[in-house]
């Protein structure tokens, strides 16, 4: 009997899994009818074995709950992370604006000196000139719309607020070159941090002199030969000819030598060259 089931319970696995011959199939059935202590024995091992597959899922689930867990945690790790980048970014921006605020002033007015100037086209040319122990380090125009509904071009000349102060020898009127403004629509023109008014609708101009005009016509020759070899050519980026190149390059001199010989700017240190382009979109 002994014997019997030792040998019956070596093959019950075989047979719960199914990969047991038929004789042995036949011979543990057999012994089961007969063996009650057998059959306790298989119906224990069945249930171990369901536990153990239950207990396989139940982790199985659980590890998948993990996973899910973790990803959500990567997904909002990520959010975090942009958001803190985000945060940084925005952070530094105004802090960085703030300093620069901090660092940088508007000469007062006193350090600058605005004269207009009327091209008989009705355009304006709007010198600045600033002089003083600090340099000025960066020209601006802007307009804005005031509550009483004026229009007002604001001319912006920026230094440093904090030392850089300049030598003796360095101190001498430096002039920037607003050129060819339209004043349409504008009612009053202030410049330097005070915001001193130096024109109002209304004020004359003095009209330019013939030199200036020459300047200017000059320029506008250029401008149209420029335009001229564009049209020749077919396209913006193009090589000149040897000819072509030679008539460029007299425009050119033409307008500085006609530059040199305007009385509004003789003696100035001034910023307008032959292709000057104005700051923000004037001229
Ligand atoms: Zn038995």
């Amino acid at each position: 009997m002994k014997n019997n089931c030792d040998m019956a319970r070596d093959l019950m696995p075989l047979t719960i899994d199914g990969v047991a011959s038929e004789a042995s199939r036949n011979y543990v059935n057999e012994h089961l009818e007969e063996c009650e202590a057998c059959r306790a024995y298989l119906a224990g091992m069945k249930a171990a074995l369901d536990d153990n597959s239950q207990r396989a899922a139940q982790e199985k689930k659980s590890f998948d709950q993990t996973a899910a867990r973790m990803k959500h945690r990567r997904f909002f790790r990520k959010v975090a992370i942009l958001l803190t980048a985000l945060t940084l970014a925005f952070g530094a921006l105004f802090a960085g604006t703030m300093l620069y605020n901090q660092l940088r002033m508007e000469l007062p007015s006193e350090n600058c000196q605005v004269s207009l100037t009327q091209l008989k086209n009705g355009q304006v040319v709007v010198m600045v000139t600033t002089s003083g122990e600090k340099p000025c380090v960066g020209y601006g125009v802007s307009e804005k719309r005031e509550q009483d509904g004026s229009y007002v071009m604001q001319l912006i000349m920026e230094t440093y607020r904090f030392g850089h102060k300049l030598k003796a020898e360095e101190t001498k009127p430096v002039a920037n070159i607003l050129t060819k403004v339209s004043l349409d629509g504008i009612d009053r023109i202030e410049y330097g941090g005070d915001k001193a008014v130096c024109w109002e609708k209304g004020d004359a101009i003095t009209p330019a002199s013939a030199e200036m005009e020459a300047y200017y016509k000059a320029c506008d020759d250029l401008d149209a030969y420029e335009r001229q070899l564009a049209a020749a050519h077919g396209a913006t980026h193009y090589d000149m000819t040897s000819d072509e190149a030679k008539q460029w390059a007299e425009l050119l001199l033409a307008i500085r030598e006609a530059k040199a010989a305007v009385p509004e700017w003789i003696g100035l240190d001034a910023l307008v060259g032959a292709r000057y382009t104005p700051p923000m979109g004037m001229g």
